[in-house]
């Protein structure tokens, strides 16, 4: 029977990043995963953008956060041999002058120089015309869906992944060691996503999940190498197709494409876009979201071999390296974990 430090439950972008860091230093472990049956992941654009929301500001600790995200995707796609990372601007549009004013006076403060730029609006003649637009720049996509199933065979080929729906119930939570099938595991880290909101570990942490849905879009435009976020997000997928999505439904918490998001959102892309538009897929998960948006990291209060490693929210493509590692040198080095982030805050 083999003996390994750690079972990581769940293989979603959260899953994949840990499993990754606890590969490069050497510690033993193995995935737990139900085929991605209920991944957000494989929903998400994997966008990463550093000014955000309506008041243009700075995404939290972006600073810190892109740095590490660019070397683990940069040492994934060395490893899976793939492409994962397309950095380009991000082209921001605005409706009118209060907008406009909004973003000069919120860009031009000290720490904002590097993220925003001065090319052109490569969406110009695509696009019905809007009132004015900024640039963001370092911004880029990450193919996490395709990291998540190409990761999946990285963990099958090393012998390192349990293929099944795993019940917490089926723990020990105070015993020394834990078994799933043959092998035993010295302590568990949870990287369920929203279905956290199950387990009974840590179900009563203030989770508010919610369901978003994307459309893979392919259009007779030849794109430019530029995302778009006018009142919807565009996000190349290839020459001539495009990925864009969202929506917050908190009611009705599934993986289930709905017509309604599909004819609602088709309506904003025709509403902005010139060429044609037709959908060639459509997919729907439900968003990790925790209140007050930040991670919830941390081992349990009263069973501190059971550790949770989630609420990557709307952001994990940015928030999973850094917090993978922030969670690994806290559980190895025992180094505090910070208050912003632990689940004990609540
Ligand atoms: C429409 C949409 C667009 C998004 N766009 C972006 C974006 O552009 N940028 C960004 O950063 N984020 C985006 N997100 C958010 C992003 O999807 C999440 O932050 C991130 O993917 C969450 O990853 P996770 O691993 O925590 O959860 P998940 O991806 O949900 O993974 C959880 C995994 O655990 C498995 N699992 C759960 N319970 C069990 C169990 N009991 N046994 C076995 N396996 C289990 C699941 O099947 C799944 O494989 C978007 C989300 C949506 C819905």
């Amino acid at each position: 029977m083999a003996r390994y430090k750690y079972l990581i439950v769940g293989q979603g972008l959260a899953g994949t990043v840990l499993s990754f860091q606890l590969h490069q230093a050497g510690i033993t472990h193995m995935v737990v995963d139900n085929g991605h049956h209920s991944a957000s992941t494989l929903a998400a654009a994997g966008i990463i953008n550093p000014i955000t929301g309506r008041r243009y500001v700075k995404s939290w600790m972006i600073d810190e956060l892109l740095p590490l995200a660019l070397d683990t995707y940069a040492a994934l796609e060395e490893l899976l041999e793939i492409t994962l990372v397309t950095r380009s601007p991000i082209i921001r549009t605005f409706e009118n002058q209060a907008q406009e004013n909004l973003w000069n006076e919120s860009t031009s403060r000290p720490g904002y120089g590097d993220y925003v730029g001065s090319s052109k609006n490569p969406y110009v003649h695509h696009t019905h015309p809007s009132y004015g637009y900024g640039i963001i720049n370092e911004a880029c996509q990450v193919q996490v869906g395709q990291l998540i199933i190409s990761y999946r065979e990285f963990l099958i080929q090393q012998g390192r992944l349990i293929n099944q729906d795993f019940n917490p119930e089926d723990l020990q939570y105070d015993g020394l060691v834990q078994t799933v099938e043959d092998h035993t595991f010295e302590q568990v880290i949870f990287c369920e996503g929203y279905k956290a909101i199950h387990n009974p570990l840590f179900r009563d942490l203030p989770f508010q999940p919610a369901k978003g849905e994307s459309l893979i879009i392919e259009t007779d435009i030849l794109l430019p190498q530029a995302m778009l976020r006018d009142t919807v997000f565009v996000a190349p997928a290839s020459k001539q197709t495009f990925w864009s999505g969202g929506g917050y439904v908190w009611d009705k918490l599934d993986e289930m494409p709905t017509e309604d998001f599909r004819l609602q959102w088709m309506g904003k892309l025709q509403a902005i876009w010139k060429g044609e538009l037709k959908v060639v897929s459509h997919k729907a998960g439900v968003r990790p979201s925790v209140k007050g948006r930040r991670p919830l990291i941390g081992r349990h209060s009263s069973y501190h071999r059971m550790i949770l490693f989630n609420g990557m929210g709307t952001k994990g493509t940015s928030l999973a390296p850094y917090w993978a590692k922030h969670l690994i040198e806290h559980l190895e080095s025992d180094t505090d974990l910070s208050q912003e982030v632990s689940l004990n805050r609540f």
